[in-house]
């Protein structure tokens, strides 16, 4: 498996530390808003990772974290607690929106047939963890108290923005405007690790005891406490968005490789960005959309997962909703060759030929994915193996071994219902039609179609199906 890290800028050779087991950690969501489908892809391309990883022979162990107190409007430690703001706009409590959001997170996960992280854990189980993670960072000189906050002293740590290749000097400019910014904080790059709860936060729901006053974490620490409890000082692969590298996974780094002494992360996977018709995803452009939407306008989520796969995890992806329609025909299509497939039978055409290419099909497929995870690739290989002269069964078997990666659950297929008039028609027409009297098969024909029903004549036999709804949008 070669696959690009972010630390090195180069596509590598994939060597786990304990192979076959491969540690993966994901940042997952801040659950104060709808998780949309920007969110959803970078979730769905972790999700392709980990099957390919599976499907190779790996024994993955995947963790995620809910990010439940302490991430701030602006990921550099300004404005408000974006829990504490969802609640306060919403009427609910911290606890009732941190909930409401991570169902709905979850649902969206279910519906995009992602498989559920091993472990699934909210910062504010960990609380325990993050503050002895802070005291050992203490103990070894790398923080500073305020009167508001324990700050991580960036200035110390040598290797500060080794994923993002921007020097300090740099990330000066990162906080300025008019958000709050601590007088006393040294550096605008430090970031909070305990946030004291005086001043701005004085009023701060969730609050805990700790060794610098009641208070509560901030975000960045969180993932280095979970994922060293769950996986260990060095982890093989930790994911997320891009633009998680200039703050939040540098962050990480920091924290964790003064603590342990080792190095935190072996691979850097990062997922860009989705745009809609050209633009930024934002609610105040309407154009900020779940999965939800998606559904409501009648499309299934696989359709959705499908145009994931039908771009590369590093592009940007523009969604479109004639995008998503091309994907929801494509999808389709997908399941009427299994119908169709279902009922021929063409075992007795096998041959040596056929046997190489269903070897040859299997190899460009794994090749695609293990050559940086090129899902568009190997969905080429897909439709290429569909339109083959390989015997039927071998193409279903085929498919539904490749859908262990592509998670389409193409394995659910099923004839839909017919109602038993149209197929006493189409019975009568399938007669008239071996009897040649193709002027009465075509009346019938007419007559199912107006009906609400279409004929498809195939090598065999037919095949009914619903006539396609008037699209939605
Ligand atoms: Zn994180």
């Amino acid at each position: 498996m070669n696959i690009y890290n972010t630390l090195t800028r180069k596509i590598e050779n994939f060597k786990p530390l304990n192979h076959p087991k491969v540690t993966l950690y994901t940042c997952g969501p801040t659950v104060y808003d709808f998780t949309h489908i920007g969110h959803l892809r970078t979730f769905t391309n972790n999700d392709i990772l980990k099957r390919t990883l599976n499907y190779l022979g790996y024994q993955v162990k995947h963790v995620m974290n809910i990010t439940d107190v302490g991430h701030l409007t602006g990921d550099d430690d300004t404005g408000e607690d974006k829990l504490e703001k969802g609640a306060k706009k919403t009427g609910k409590s911290v606890w009732e929106v941190a909930k409401f959001y991570t169902d709905f997170f979850i649902q969206s996960i279910n519906d995009l047939n992602i498989i559920k992280p091993e472990i699934l854990c909210k910062a504010t189980d960990h609380i325990k963890e993050i503050i002895q993670l802070i005291q050992i960072l203490e103990k070894k000189g790398y923080t500073y108290e305020t009167k508001e906050a324990v700050y991580f002293d960036v200035s110390k740590f040598k290797n500060y923005g080794k994923l993002s290749r921007q020097p300090l000097s740099q990330k000066i400019q990162a906080a300025r405007g008019e958000v709050y910014i601590d007088p006393e904080k040294k550096h605008p790059a430090d970031f909070a690790l305990w946030f004291k709860r005086v001043g701005r936060f004085a009023n701060h729901t969730m609050h805990w005891d700790s060794p610098w006053e009641d208070g509560f974490p901030g975000w960045h620490i969180e993932c280095s406490a979970m994922s060293m409890k769950y996986l260990g000082e060095t982890i093989d692969i930790h994911a997320g968005g891009v633009d998680h590298i200039p703050v939040h996974h540098e962050n990480e780094i920091a924290q964790s490789e003064v603590a342990s002494n080792k190095p935190f992360v072996k691979y850097w996977f990062h997922n860009n960005f989705v745009t809609v018709e050209g633009k930024k995803m934002s609610k105040s452009l309407g154009n900020f959309y779940t999965i939800e939407d998606i559904k409501k306008k009648g499309y299934k989520p696989e359709a959705l997962r499908l145009l994931f796969l039908q771009s590369h995890y590093r592009q940007i992806l523009n969604f479109t909703w004639d995008s998503l329609n091309a994907a929801q025909e494509a999808y389709n299509k997908l399941k009427e060759y299994i119908l169709i497939l279902r009922k021929q039978n063409d075992m007795i055409s096998f041959t040596q030929d056929k046997s190489n290419q269903i070897v040859n099909y299997r190899e460009k497929f794994i090749q695609a994915l293990t050559e940086d995870l090129k899902t568009p690739q190997a969905m080429a290989v897909v439709w290429q193996m569909l339109k083959s002269n390989i015997p039927s069964a071998n193409k279903i078997d085929l498919l539904f071994e490749f859908d262990q990666v592509l998670g389409l659950q193409l394995d659910r297929t099923r004839d839909e219902e017919i109602p038993k008039d149209i197929i006493r028609l189409a019975q009568e027409r399938e007669k008239a039609r071996k009897e040649k009297d193709f002027k009465k098969a075509d009346e019938i024909r007419k007559k199912i179609k107006e009906l609400g029903y279409l004929i498809e004549d195939t090598p065999v036999s037919y095949r009914l199906k619903k006539a396609s709804q008037q699209k939605i949008i």
